[in-house]
């Protein structure tokens, strides 16, 4: 199984090679195809070092639509470096897509983060406290995103920020996709899939 087989676009897969990415992992495998053409939500039980920052990022550059500058899909980390992180994943990999991804976290001045917002941006990378700051000054709408992303949810449960996730879920509309990535699937990742979850599909690897 190549890369080739996933359904992404020349473009993606130019820059896929340029990373030096030879073959997709597992959770890739899985996880690529289901976002690119299914409907379902999902939870990809994957560790941390396997490939699962680009198994949503790569369908995410292929769905976002470029000349529609408001923010399409948004993905919650449990810290700014991995908040950091991902928008750099995100970054290395759109190749010649204009897409403007924004990673917002606290402990950094919210002037910048608001300005680059006005500008307009496509995919906002955020620890949830200061996503829900944003919100709530009206600096971040989120009521027309396609995607919501849960990255290391168990950590951000772990962390404290349940009651900042599901406060930012109420600012986002029932037709979204959400995706939920987590190490562990204890009981209450389950209670909150069941929750806001439509029906969803659990990939393990
Ligand atoms: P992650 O699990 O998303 O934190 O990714 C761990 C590291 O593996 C990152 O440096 C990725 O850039 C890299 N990586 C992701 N997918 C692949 C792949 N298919 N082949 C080689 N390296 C990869």
């Amino acid at each position: 199984m190549s890369f080739e087989n996933l359904g992404l676009s020349g473009n993606t897969l130019k820059a896929v090679k340029r990373k030096g990415f030879k073959k997709p992992t597992d959770i890739q495998r899985e996880v690529i195809p289901r976002l690119l053409n299914g409907e379902k939500d999902l939870i990809g039980q994957s560790q941390t070092g396997t490939g699962k920052t680009a198994s949503f990022a790569l369908p995410l550059i292929e769905l976002i639509e470029e000349k529609n500058r408001h923010v399409q899909a948004i993905v919650l980390a449990p810290t700014r470096e991995l908040a950091i992180q991902v928008a750099d994943e995100i970054n290395s990999l759109k190749g010649k897509k204009k897409l403007s991804v924004l990673p917002i976290y606290g402990g950094q001045p919210i002037g910048p983060q608001i300005r680059a917002l006005e500008r307009g941006v496509h995919i906002v990378v955020g620890t949830p406290g200061r996503v829900l700051d944003h919100i709530e000054r009206g600096t971040l709408r989120l009521e027309n995103i396609h995607y919501f992303i849960l990255d290391e949810a168990d950590r951000m449960l772990d962390m404290g920020f349940i009651d900042d996730i599901e406060e930012i879920l109420r600012y986002t509309n029932e037709n979204k996709r959400v995706l939920l990535f987590s190490a562990t699937i204890p009981r209450e990742i389950l209670r909150l899939a069941r929750r806001y979850l439509g029906e969803y599909e659990v990939i393990r690897t």
